[in-house]
């Protein structure tokens, strides 16, 4: 390696430092230099001058602005967890989990190229609590395992880890350095999720009215983000909300990662 570093004043290459054992025990430290990758993108570096990893969580009804307000963190540098994508993941054909959800719902849930029929699948657990518990009890296991994987992957870094999970409050997770709620009237959510991503409005009232309510979601923020005006307006406010996450204290390092395992929790 031929990164360069400064060491007591003097500037030295890694790949000087194989001959001199003295060098070598002080350019320890700097020896994983090499930032932390999920994929080709760069999500942490190893920790420096005692800054420490920090997890936020990010949450709002559904239509509210989550993912908008989510990408606009990370440009900023978050670096995401999306509960949401690992449910998708952890569904694909070929895993634990939709073997375990064919055997339970039967055929009929898989579409004719082999994936997972998501609408087929609703169908049978919002008409039926006792099934959507056995979903619950198949996929949400499995989320949390892989959750606390991508954290613990992330716990010696710095990152600024956002956590956006769209039932932390029905699920009461716990033990995040701080909780942003996305709000907004739940009329507009509607109006959104018609316009612009195709819900038929029934069903985006459906899911709004299987969710926590508005008050309930304000009651756990520590941030609160208001998405009724324009993306000119939720932009200012992620970049307060920016400003907020850097003013907080970053936790003490602790032991390993605790699964931040829900309860109660309902898809939606
Ligand atoms: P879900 O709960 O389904 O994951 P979400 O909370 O992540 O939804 P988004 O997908 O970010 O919500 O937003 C819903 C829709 O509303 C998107 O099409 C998005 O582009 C749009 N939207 C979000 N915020 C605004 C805004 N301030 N002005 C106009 N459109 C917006």
């Amino acid at each position: 390696m031929s990164v360069r570093r400064r060491s007591g004043g003097f500037t030295v290459s890694m790949s000087d430092t194989s001959s001199c054992p003295c060098l070598r025990a002080r350019l320890r430290p700097y020896r994983q230099i090499e930032p932390i990758r999920y994929g080709k993108r760069v999500v942490g570096r190893p920790r420096r001058y005692g800054r420490r990893v920090i997890e936020i969580g990010l949450t709002g009804g559904i239509g509210s602005g989550k993912s908008t307000v989510a990408a606009l963190l990370v440009e900023r540098g978050a670096v995401l967890i999306d509960a949401d994508v690992i449910v998708r993941e952890v569904q694909e054909p070929g895993t634990p989990v939709f073997a375990a959800m064919v055997e339970r719902f039967g055929p009929g849930i898989v579409a004719a190229d082999g994936s997972l029929d998501r609408a087929a699948v609703a169908a049978v657990v919002f008409a039926d609590r006792e099934q959507l518990e056995a979903l619950n009890g198949i996929v949400h296991p499995a989320v949390s395992d892989e959750m606390t994987r991508r954290r613990q992957a992330l716990a010696a870094t710095d990152a600024t880890v956002l956590l956006d999970i769209p039932l932390l409050v029905e699920s009461k997770y716990s033990g995040l350095a701080g909780v942003i709620v996305v709000d907004v009237d739940p009329e507009l959510a509607v109006e959104r999720l018609v316009r612009h991503r195709g819900f038929a409005e029934e069903d985006a009232r459906a899911r709004i009215g299987r969710q926590a309510s508005r008050d309930e979601r304000l009651a756990v923020a520590d941030f609160v983000i208001d998405n009724s005006g324009d993306l000119e307006e939720l932009r200012a406010q992620v970049e307060k909300c920016w400003e907020w996450i850097g003013s907080l204290e970053r936790p003490e390092p602790g032991g390993p990662v605790e699964p931040i395992r829900g309860r109660n929790a309902a898809s939606g």
